[in-house]
């Protein structure tokens, strides 16, 4: 007999009850907005609910040239026939699942015109240029996600798209949490697990002063594996910490200080 085959579902380690918050907000056919800094977890959260609700996941990273038609569709011209091609959005509504559109605000703003019909409780995608209407599916669900760190007040979701979705927000998880995770994703011993999340936490609060973005989860777990893989402790917080929270000289002399103090 066959097994069914059913697909894993990736590691996600809950910090507070957002699991049953996003399954509440699945059932009820509501529309979540995650906010929080670059690496904390959210995309591996959607991912985590999207296997555990068994439905297919559609990712868009957002960027600032993206357009209302790149999430819609458009027609375009093969082999001297015009033929209407779906965009990411409308094949998630078409066929049910969760669409995740990562860094929202960063979409041109004609993409909010074909959200909001979307978020309330009409659930449809009007599609102007095929005249078409879709209505959302019941395992439809429209996920987006923000880093309210480094918008400007140009770059922020206008109260009117905002107040369309559940909003939940994340933040770098409690020491034990994270350490449980570098632990998980690495395969690094508990001891250097804990140093390297103590090092972040000192690394975070320079970050309120000197740096545009907070050492992420991310990057400590990345550490953490270039330390599994046998790189001197310090050769991997160079590459893994330093180097990428900044270009400054003087910041970068002053993040090796806190990591020559740490180990
Ligand atoms: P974001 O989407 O917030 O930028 P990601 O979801 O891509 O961040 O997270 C970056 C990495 O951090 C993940 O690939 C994973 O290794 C780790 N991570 C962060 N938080 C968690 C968590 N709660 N459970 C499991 N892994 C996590």
């Amino acid at each position: 007999m066959n097994t069914p085959f059913t697909p894993a579902i990736p590691y996600y380690r809950a910090v507070g009850d957002e699991c049953e918050l996003f399954t509440h907000a699945y059932k009820n056919h509501l529309p979540l907005l995650i906010k929080g800094p670059t690496g904390c977890g959210k995309t591996r959260f959607v991912a985590h609910m999207a296997a555990r609700l068994g439905l297919p996941l559609t990712t868009v990273a957002c960027h600032d040239d993206l357009s209302a038609a790149d999430l819609v569709g458009r027609f375009l011209i093969t082999g001297g026939e015009t033929r209407w091609s779906d965009g990411p959005l409308t094949r998630a509504v078409r066929d049910g699942g969760i669409c995740y559109l990562d860094e929202i605000v960063e979409a041109r703003k004609d993409t909010t015109v074909v959200l909001h019909p979307l978020t309330d409780d009409r659930r449809i995608l009007p599609i102007e240029r095929t005249g078409e209407t879709l209505e959302a599916p019941p395992g439809f669900m429209l996920v987006v996600s923000y880093n309210p760190g480094y918008q400007n007040a140009l770059k922020s979701l206008k109260p009117s798209t905002r107040q369309r979705f559940l909003a939940l927000q994340f933040g770098f998880p409690p020491p034990s949490v994270e350490t449980e995770i570098l632990i998980a994703e690495s395969d690094v011993d508990p001891a250097t697990a804990k140093r390297l999340v103590a090092l972040g936490e000192r690394l975070r609060l320079l970050a309120r002063q000197d740096l545009e973005e907070a050492v992420s989860t991310r990057l400590l777990v990345y550490a953490a594996k270039l330390a599994v893989g046998g790189l001197p402790l310090a050769a991997a917080c160079e590459a893994a910490l330093v180097e990428p929270l900044s270009d400054d000289p003087a910041v970068q002399s002053a993040l090796r200080e806190v990591v020559r103090a740490q180990f």
